[in-house]
């Protein structure tokens, strides 16, 4: 998810302190803000987001629809406090307040990290799993994104042990890749977007699929992103015989890495968890300090690995001309965000 701490200029900092809005903080922010997120439609200077949690728990917010072009540079700036100073400040409504904050912005270079499994049939196809490596400022980042690594370095680690025990490779090749700066707007998924399909360095993936956050319950299914694929993953399922399901968002969604495919009309998947954060009080760590390595539930961990090192393998044997064709184009893709701009459901 986004990080945007240290992106505001000073001077709109200052005029955070004039508080055009407070908004309660029950209401998951990002849903709030979607109306807000056309600059068009801007009409406060800042947002300040009372967070919903107690004990002085914080995260960082944004207000903006990171599936909006120009995405890398949000409209409205935003702060967040805590439910404690909210409760403070909703004594005191209509009151002007100042609030005094610290900003840093720096630059680094960062980089994705792209290992292969080569298939042996088809060996110029392939399939991507990815998660991103990067968290946010102040947050060891355990479930976002710790679970999504772990996850990704195992599946790897287990198809590989496949190969050498069973002498066997996978009809494609599958890539790995661990996603840089993911919580600075998507960059490194972008970036390894670009620079192997946009302008056909290689033949598009036939699907990429995305781990993030994934100590947020045991494995559902995958989510997709375009409908075209879900009667195949469903067979795929089907065989695996652990109930797991396909769906297809209703929406695009913008929320993590798989967004990155999705704006080239590339096919790609989230995995789909019993919990979602804010449904679920044990899932609602990340992007904040108390995201520690002891939130990460290992045995969850365990069956996401088993269930998508078994969906690979069979994903990857499926001919060439079983796979549903994908006609999506980047142009098409605009068109539905386009129709969807302001009509958001839901992030993740
Ligand atoms: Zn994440």
């Amino acid at each position: 998810m986004l990080f945007v701490w240290g992106r505001w200029r000073y001077d709109l900092v200052a005029i955070t302190a004039l508080l055009a809005v407070v908004l309660t903080g029950l209401v998951p922010a990002k849903e709030v803000f979607f109306g807000f997120a056309h600059p068009a439609v801007v009409t406060v200077a800042a947002v300040l987001v009372i967070d919903a949690k107690d004990g002085g728990r914080m995260e960082y917010r944004w207000g903006h629809d990171m599936r909006e072009d120009g995405f890398r540079d949000p409209p409205l700036p935003t702060v967040t406090i805590s439910r404690e100073h909210g409760a403070l400040l909703r004594k005191r409504v209509g009151a002007t307040i100042e609030i005094a904050i610290d900003t840093q912005f720096s630059e680094a270079p960062t980089a994705n990290v792209v290992a292969e499994l080569a298939g042996d049939l088809w060996p110029h196809e392939h399939l991507v799993i990815g998660a991103h490596h990067d968290t946010v400022f102040g947050s060891p980042g355990g479930n976002d994104n710790g679970s999504g690594v772990i996850a990704l370095i195992e599946t790897a680690r287990i198809l590989n042990e496949w190969c050498g025990a069973t002498g066997q490779a996978p009809g494609r090749t599958i890539r790995f890749v661990s996603f840089s700066a993911e919580e600075q707007s998507l960059q490194g998924s972008a970036a390894y977007v670009e620079d192997n399909y946009a302008a056909g360095q290689m033949p598009e993936p036939r699907l990429a699929i995305n781990l993030d956050e994934l100590s947020a319950g045991f494995i559902k299914g995958l989510v997709l992103g375009f409908p075209h694929l879900r009667g195949l993953i469903q067979q795929q399922f089907d065989t695996m015989g652990d109930g797991l399901v396909c769906h297809v968002m209703p929406q695009l969604d913008g929320g993590s890495d798989h967004f990155s495919f999705f704006r080239a009309g590339i096919d790609a998947a989230h995995v789909w968890r019993w919990r979602f954060h804010a449904s679920n009080p044990d899932a609602l760590f990340h992007h904040e300090a108390a995201d520690t390595a002891d939130k990460i539930n290992v045995r969850e961990l365990k069956e996401h690995v088993g269930c998508l090192a078994r969906l690979l393998l069979r994903l990857a044997d499926v001919p060439p001309d079983r796979w549903p064709r994908n006609d999506i184009t980047a142009a098409d893709v605009g068109r539905q965000l386009e129709r969807e701009r302001a009509g958001v459901a839901r992030s993740r």
